[in-house]
């Protein structure tokens, strides 16, 4: 940024403008000291006061009367270092403006002045009392998960702790009355000083696979230059112990490190770790902390207090002021993806930022991205580290895949095949419990033949046709539309019909399979009620139901110990999805649904229920067999040029009156087609066609779906597109937003 010159150089926050013009305003005498570059100022902008960003110092160009700034908003600056540079990177990869990049990455913050206190909640009793205080609460069980949460790590809030111990805060509260635990309160600055810098956690000895992972990312952490790996192993293989181990690397190198997790709901257990290794160096992000707390973080991590940061996506833009390190854990989850407003990718930003400041980063998972395996392969610019063994060497569980068309052929056509319903009972005699897991349901209705398993196919985009109203099947990338057969085209059977049961009629079929049995669901519906999805799992985890149903959200990050049977409804609902990420998808559900079994003392078994078991993402699975995936799927994705093989964006148009809306994405299509033929004719632009999701609101939804081998190109055709449409407005209506690479297409 440029420092001299009397004028700073602010660009300025307006909305919903795709503008970087950079205004020039005068610095009143009074402000001298404090406008830098990365401040963020009040400026005043027509008739109104607005928000801006400096981004240096320096004249304009033309003689222009020249404002002066009115305020100034945060007491120093708020971007520093890298950012400005990422924020402009930002713009340019995903089509927005620099000062919405500059808005995202200032998010985290929050522009709280008051730096209230953080409580901390530690044991009020002596180690040696631990059994006798365990003995007094047997049965207050939730309490004594909310103590063992407490003795693991160097302090977590009311909330985290309730989080960790899958409980409410009330739980938390009846141990600080009851005298069990008590609040340490922390100023903003930093944890209390005794809290050791290095935390007291012990270090298990590595085993010779990740001794190597780990000696590897210290050689490029030590070298001081851009690196990337991929830590590719399998669930259980101790990946956490080689982000540790990275992270002090980095500390012992004078630099700062940042470990993104996919999900709150995963940080508590990770959180505590961090803390017992890393003690006060840790700093947390995630956007359930409360302002003040979230404010005393981003402090203590821009003046270097805690070079350790963990968090959720956004963290990627903590303001370290020397990163080394970037872990990105379980790289493949979509969520690391946003998904409204400006949609970047976590994994892209930690990239970029590595580069910018000369890091290393380390992409952790069992179930690797395609993106990600394509450049951990030969030639490729990551580095491919393997964990292939389980620590504890317990055996992956088994898998066993359940022919639908069978149970069809034989006369079944209830929900749950013979083999899940001998299961279960095995597990209701021998009082183990049984989770049963239904995949989100199809956003759009999928038809498919009960008795073959066929579902029908765009020829050109190879994604599923939906049913729609209108009666029609329809591509929702390419438009393409045909008739619903009456007979299945493949062998003539009647039962060619959407399909796809809800939780709640797996939960009516199974009280009637089941009489007696203790059942719970857990849903969007049951648990919309704030906190009531960790009283469900708490109980279950105290054993209060034998069978647990519910859909995505059961599926990650638990460990319920007493669980020995995941049945898996129906896998076609995700491997069906109208979205050429659909076999990834299910491959990846499947595959952490069988790492999440049998975690305990006992053995665990998944029933994988589908009409298409012969699809190479079940059967791949089924072995745990990853690269066996990768070989069927990545010649699919190059055969039809989907990442990671190109790049996809989509472009959805949304507008409340139907007919308009068709008719601008209809002109947005020819625009596109008109700047394709004049740059390179390999970008191909699909649609307009309805969205899978085709009314919000009461707007409707179109879409175009443009891709290419080349992401820069695809980028630069979108742009000069938007500025065309732009041109057009007010004739053309619907509104438009545009996802570079998206994880999926509603
Ligand atoms: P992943 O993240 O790869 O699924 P985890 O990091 O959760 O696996 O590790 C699984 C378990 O193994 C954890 O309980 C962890 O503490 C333990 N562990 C990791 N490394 C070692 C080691 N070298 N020796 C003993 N236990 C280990
Ligand atoms: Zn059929
Ligand atoms: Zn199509």
């Amino acid at each position: 940024m440029k420092q001299n010159g009397p004028y700073a150089e602010i660009i300025v926050d307006l909305t919903a403008r795709r503008t970087d013009r950079v205004f020039h305003y005068a610095v009143p005498a009074d402000l001298k000291d404090r406008v830098k570059p990365g401040s963020r100022v009040l400026v005043p902008f027509g008739g109104r006061r607005l928000a801006g960003y400096v981004v240096g110092f320096g004249f304009p160009e033309r003689d222009v009367k020249v404002r002066e700034i009115a305020g100034i908003i945060d007491e120093e600056p708020v971007l520093t270092g890298d950012l400005p540079e990422i924020a402009r990177w930002m713009a340019e990869s995903y089509l927005c403006s620099t000062a919405e990049a500059f808005g995202r990455i200032i998010a985290p913050r929050l522009a709280v002045k008051a730096t209230r206190e953080v409580k901390l909640l530690r044991p009020a009793f002596p180690d040696d009392k631990l059994q006798e205080v365990l003995s007094g609460l047997k049965h207050a069980p939730k309490q004594a998960a909310v103590l063992r949460e407490a003795l693991r790590g160097a302090g977590l809030t009311r909330k985290e702790l309730a989080a960790a111990a899958q409980t409410s805060p009330a739980t938390v509260d009846a141990l600080v009355k009851a005298g069990l635990l008590e609040a340490k309160a922390v100023p903003p600055s930093g944890l209390p000083g005794g809290g050791s810098a290095a935390g007291s956690g012990m270090m298990p000895l590595l085993n010779p696979d990740q001794d190597k992972a780990v000696k590897e990312i210290a050689q490029a952490v030590a070298g001081g230059g851009f690196g990337a790996f991929l830590l590719y192993g399998v669930t259980g293989s101790g990946k956490t112990e080689v982000y540790l181990r990275a992270i002090a690397s980095a500390l012992a190198a004078g630099r700062q490190a940042v470990t993104l997790v996919p999900e709150i709901s995963l940080t508590p257990q990770m959180i505590g770790l961090f803390r017992e290794r890393f003690g006060a160096l840790v700093a947390v992000l995630h956007s359930a902390l409360a302002p003040g707390e979230r404010y005393r973080e981003w402090r203590r991590i821009k003046e270097g207090q805690a070079p350790v940061v963990l968090g959720t996506r956004s963290a990627v833009f903590a303001p370290m002021p020397g990163p080394g390190l970037f872990i990105i854990d379980e790289e493949h989850e979509p969520t690391y993806k946003q998904d409204d407003h400006i949609r970047y990718h976590a994994r892209e930003v930690a990239l970029k930022r590595a580069q910018l400041a000369g890091a290393v980063v380390v992409l952790g998972s069992a179930t690797p991205s395609l993106e990600s395996w394509l450049r951990a392969g030969r030639g490729g610019p990551y580095r491919l580290l393997r964990l292939p063994h389980r620590v504890d060497e317990r055996p992956l569980p088994k898998v066993c895949v359940v022919d639908l068309r069978q149970e069809m052929k034989e006369g079944n056509r209830g929900i749950f095949s013979r083999a899940l319903t001998s299961a279960v009972f095995e597990r209701l005699g021998k009082g183990e419990q049984t989770l049963l897991f239904l995949n989100r349901r199809g956003y759009s209705t999928i038809v498919m033949c009960r008795e073959c398993g066929l579902v029908l196919k765009c020829v050109r985009c190879d994604i599923s046709l939906s049913y729609h109203l209108d009666g029609l099947l329809r591509c929702h990338y390419c438009n393409y539309t045909t008739d619903l057969p009456g007979l299945c085209p493949r062998c003539a059977s009647r039962y060619i019909r959407h399909f796809g049961a809800g939780t709640q009629r797996v939960e009516e079929e199974a009280r009637r399979t089941f009489p007696g049995a203790r059942i719970m669901r857990m849903d969007s519906d049951s648990t919309s009620r704030k906190g009531s999805h960790e009283r469900i799992f708490s109980a279950f985890r105290q054993g209060e139901a034998d069978i647990l149903i519910g859909t995505q959200m059961i599926a990650k990050g638990l460990d319920l110990p007493g669980i020995t049977l995941v049945g898996v409804i129906n896998a076609d609902t995700t491997l069906h999805m109208p979205d050429f990420r659909a076999a990834e998808r299910t491959f990846q559900l499947l595959t952490q649904v069988a790492g999440r079994t049998g975690r305990g003392e006992l053995h665990g078994e998944v029933l994988v229920q589908t009409y298409c078991p012969e699809h190479y993402s079940i059967t791949t699975a089924s072995i745990h067999d990853c690269e066996g995936f990768y070989r069927s799927e990545m010649p699919v994705r190059r055969a039809l040029g989907y990442p990671p093989y190109s790049h996809l964006a989509r472009l959805l148009f949304t507008h409340d009156d139907e007919e308009e809306l068709k008719k601008g994405a209809g002109l947005a299509k020819e625009i596109l087609d008109k700047i394709v033929t004049e740059h390179d004719d390999l970008i191909d632009v699909l649609g307009p066609a309805p969205a899978p999701l085709s009314k919000i609101k009461g707007r409707f939804r179109w879409q175009l779906v443009v891709k290419g081998p080349r992401r820069g190109l695809l980028r630069d055709v979108i742009k000069e597109s938007l500025e065309e449409l732009q041109k057009l407005r007010p004739a053309f209506k619907p509104a438009i937003n545009v996802d570079i690479n998206p994880q999926g297409i509603l």
